[in-house]
């Protein structure tokens, strides 16, 4: 894929983004008239003028001014950018290159380039398809780790506890009471995890909205779920799962803020005010039991 930077200018050979009139470097305009006599290719729109590049998409020639960025970097004309501005994730392809592969492209690019990520993607995404990235999300992210703490809970010698009586539960009880509530953890933490990506959303929304983004509950829903992606990390057993909170939080900006082509200050409000509110209440929760607790006889 060529990504470009800009267009060289004719002039100063500085670039120039797709769709400028005038080099920002020399200040010449780019609306050049084709030499006389000349067989260089002009604009399909406006004949009147050169043609700096044709579309990598249906081939016409476009001046400075017709031309624009495509999803993937290339560059497109006007028409073509307008009929589809969007790089299709790799999530919302999930029929045509399967389940996992969708799932796991998705989660690394959202890893590793989400500001490229968010910037070309759609905000446009069905409720049902962010719900679902959330789903699978929580249940790779919090699996092996849960795994573990259970496999620990399953290796304690409960023949060593104290000596019981006759018709107490015996070790196998207790070993099938943890295979019990594991898989039932399994089934409840991902549906859990769901709701708490949509109360979430549902406030960022709020914040967003207060801040003046032009947020709707399904885009935001969206740039969350998403944003989770970063769950993938939970393969990585314990360290996985406390890095993930921390960097899901800081790609949650970059989505809000290229879903939504707003400024930094107004992304950063509405994806990590909820959070930090929620851990003061929480640890302010917690300080008032303890003084209480520590208050009493
Ligand atoms: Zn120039
Ligand atoms: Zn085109
Ligand atoms: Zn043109």
């Amino acid at each position: 894929m060529p990504l470009v930077s800009g267009i060289p200018c004719p002039f100063c050979q500085a670039s120039f983004a797709p769709g400028a009139q005038r080099c920002p470097a020399c200040g010449a305009s780019l609306l050049v008239a084709p030499p006389a006599d000349s067989d260089v290719a002009v604009c399909a729109i406006h004949p009147e003028w050169m043609s700096f590049h044709a579309c990598t998409r249906c081939g016409a020639f476009a001046c400075s001014q017709c031309l624009r960025e495509g999803p993937r970097g290339e560059l497109v004309c006007a028409r073509c950018h307008e009929r589809s501005p969007y790089a299709p994730l790799p999530w919302d392809q999930r029929e045509e290159l399967g389940w996992v592969k969708a799932f796991w492209k998705t989660c690394v690019e959202v890893m590793l380039r989400p500001g490229v990520t968010f910037g070309r993607m759609s905000p446009e995404g069905s409720v049902g398809s962010s719900l679902l990235f959330a789903l699978l999300t929580a249940f790779v992210g919090y699996f092996v780790t849960s795994l573990f703490y259970f496999a620990v809970l399953l290796v304690v010698p409960y023949e060593n506890l104290a000596s019981r009586g006759m018709g107490e539960p015996g070790p196998s009880f207790f070993r099938g009471l943890v295979v019990f509530f594991f898989f039932g953890w399994v089934v409840v933490m991902p549906v859990l995890s769901m709701v708490i990506t949509v109360v979430a959303s549902a406030l960022d929304h709020v914040v967003l909205r207060l801040a003046g983004a032009p947020s709707t509950f399904a885009a935001t829903l969206r740039g969350h779920a998403l944003s989770q992606g970063v769950y993938l990390l939970g393969l990585v057993p314990f360290c996985g799962m406390y890095v993930m909170p921390f960097w899901s939080a800081g790609v949650r900006v970059a989505a809000y803020q290229k879903l939504y082509r707003v400024g930094w200050g107004q992304a950063a409000l509405g994806a990590l005010l909820v959070p930090v509110l929620s851990c003061c209440l929480g640890v302010g929760g917690y300080a008032a039991m303890m003084m209480s607790l520590v208050k009493s006889p």
